[in-house]
């Protein structure tokens, strides 16, 4: 993994561009599953704190600076940022790219109703994007095994998952690798914005 350190945990200081074009090659190229973690200060010091979580985030794909109070940190500590890429900007980002490739695309969590809400709000605003299916994130986990087989069914090839950190991280870290070629996004309260 191309990625810096900070205090043990990878970080991808990269551009919102370059975070895309890497997601583009990953899915045309069918590579495995892979989870992008968009992580703040409250997240990194989660990591040091929860062994789990941490090993969560070291096991991702990307580690993108979500949150302005992270990226002022690893400014400070001379790790390599271009710039802030927040959630919720990513997630607008890899629909608009979506909608151009064809990848269709899954919702999961926030409130009922709220999921499918910002799949209509993103349709309006990426025409042609597919978005393959949307649910709620008030599940057990007993239910886990047909949520993973119903994204599955979808053919989604991204997945927008928001159940707050760290349990949108951990789930898709649990649950990616039962998917095939799905590039799987951890985006807090997105959705709620999105639907907003
Ligand atoms: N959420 C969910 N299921 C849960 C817990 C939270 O779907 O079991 C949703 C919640 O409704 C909200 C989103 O996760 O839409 C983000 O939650 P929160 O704001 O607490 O997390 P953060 O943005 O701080 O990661």
């Amino acid at each position: 993994r191309d990625s810096s350190d900070m205090w043990g945990i990878p970080m991808d200081g990269i551009s919102m561009n370059y975070a895309l074009s890497k997601t583009r090659s990953r899915i045309i190229n069918l590579e495995p599953s892979a989870m992008v973690v968009t992580a703040n200060a409250l997240s990194l010091y989660r990591t040091r704190k929860d062994p789990i979580y941490r090993d969560v985030v070291k096991r991702s794909w990307l580690t993108l600076p979500d949150g302005a109070g992270l990226v002022w940190a690893m400014r400070l500590l001379g790790v390599p940022v271009v710039e802030r890429v927040a959630g919720i900007d990513f997630m607008h980002g890899l629909s608009r790219l979506s909608a151009a490739e064809g990848w269709p695309v899954y919702l999961l969590g926030s409130k009922p109703g709220v999921a499918d809400e910002a799949g209509r709000k993103l349709t309006e605003l990426y025409p042609g994007l597919v978005v393959a299916g949307s649910r709620d994130g008030y599940f057990s986990e007993e239910e886990d095994l047909d949520v993973v087989q119903e994204i599955k069914d979808s053919g989604a090839k991204v997945l927008f998952v928001a159940l707050g950190m760290p349990k949108q991280d951990v789930w898709l870290d649990k649950y990616l690798p039962d998917m095939d070629g799905v590039v799987g996004v951890g985006v807090g309260g997105s959705l709620d914005v999105v639907s907003g």
